[in-house]
């Protein structure tokens, strides 16, 4: 099936594979995001030919439109431009791939307007997971995960018709660049050292949150929300090989894997194809080539912001959405070489013993948690 897509993102690492996955498989792309990247949007645009294309900061938003002039695509900028984006009558697919929080409102208009979601923002179900899937489900607006663990548990449950036949999801971690590492280890690490995956190509955000193991805290936080399963019956399993992208284990004892090798072209394109499967462009795994595969404990107590997402995954609440804008600020400044690795999990703590948690909140809740999770972390290395 041909899809007609808005790709909110395109500059990222996901949305420059969603293009290629396009161009290899005959979809349509009605619109295109970047925030700043003007000049990567210019050659998107050009090739793809949207009716739309965004560039969030208005500055890049007018270098956008003197080099698109030629070319009839209508150029528009900040959050409106994003939710026009997010709403194109003629996109039935959006490709939900903007890093953080930023990428919530935009995701929430389109699943007003009914559309599928390829949804690459985790942290959009870390922040507002039981409103987002509500909203989903009365607005019959699909979510199909495209990070690469929860696109396997999807796929090992097609053809399960009732969420009680399923015991335990499992999600592989490879354990980032540090595994093995002690805390005093940990503290010398460097900002070029974590922004070094050994099996994954992704942007700085995800590469650190990799490092740190935040990102299987905010995936299984993910899982929880997409797959309405509670946490005790959720794993995470070491599994340094990223070949098994994640694992289902049935009533009956059965447990079902996706396998792949690390290319996220395949867990994109089965986001946009489903439920067909189509050829493309991810490269195939040679099993005879792989190496023995493993599995170990994970270690929350050294890797504390696995730690702290598991316990933030058992509060519920604003407790997610302040754990996810701590670590985006966290994050932030040890990109800018302004704290150390281990001020992450230290900072994000700090906030979650600060900022008060309110239970069943609503959208303005999640933003003024967000908003003082963030402040908290700003204030304290000020
Ligand atoms: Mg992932």
């Amino acid at each position: 099936m041909k899809r007609t897509l808005s790709i909110l993102g395109s500059s990222g690492s996901i949305g420059r594979q969603t293009l290629k996955v396009a161009e290899s498989c005959g979809h349509k792309v009605a619109a295109l995001t970047v925030n700043r990247n003007a000049e990567l949007a210019e050659v998107q645009a050009r090739r793809f030919r949207p009716r739309l294309a965004v560039a969030v900061d208005e500055h890049s938003a007018a270098d956008l439109r003197v080099r698109l002039a030629d070319t009839g695509v209508r150029v528009l900028s900040g959050q409106e431009g994003l939710l026009e984006a997010a709403s194109l009558p003629e996109a039935d697919t959006v490709v939900a791939a903007i890093v953080g929080i930023a990428g919530l409102c935009p995701t929430l208009a389109a699943i007003d307007c009914g559309k599928r979601i390829a949804l690459a923002n985790k942290e959009t179900l870390v922040c507002a997971g039981e409103l987002v899937m509500a909203r989903a489900e009365e607005k019959r607006a699909e979510i199909v995960p495209v990070d690469s663990e929860h696109s396997a548990i999807f796929q090992c449950l097609q053809g399960c018709g009732d969420r009680g036949e399923v015991r335990r999801l499992i999600i592989t971690a490879s354990g980032g660049p540090f595994y093995g590492k002690n805390r005093e280890e940990l503290a010398l690490v460097t900002r070029e050292q974590a922004l070094k995956h050994p099996n994954w190509a992704m942007g700085a955000k995800i590469t650190i949150d990799s490092a740190t193991l935040m990102n299987k805290g905010l995936e299984f936080i993910e899982a929880m929300r997409l797959y309405a399963m509670p946490p005790e019956h959720i794993q995470v399993v070491v599994h340094r090989e990223s070949i098994v992208h994640s694992l289902v284990e049935f009533e009956d004892g059965a447990i079902l894997a996706q396998l792949g090798s690390a290319d996220m072209c395949l867990p994109i394109q089965y986001a946009l194809t489903w439920p067909e499967r189509t050829a493309g462009p991810a490269k195939p795994l040679d099993l005879l080539s792989c190496p023995p595969l493993t599995f170990q404990k994970p270690d929350p107590e050294t890797f504390r912001c696995l730690g702290l997402a598991l316990e933030c995954a058992q509060r519920g609440g604003t407790a997610t959405a302040i754990l996810n804008g701590a670590n985006e600020a966290a994050v932030e400044l040890f990109l800018e070489d302004k704290v150390s690795f281990l001020d992450i999990p230290r900072l994000v703590e700090e906030a979650l013993d600060r900022v008060p948690v309110l239970d069943s909140p609503g959208l303005g809740d999640i933003f003024n948690a967000d908003h003082a999770a963030r402040e908290t972390v700003y204030k304290s290395v000020r």
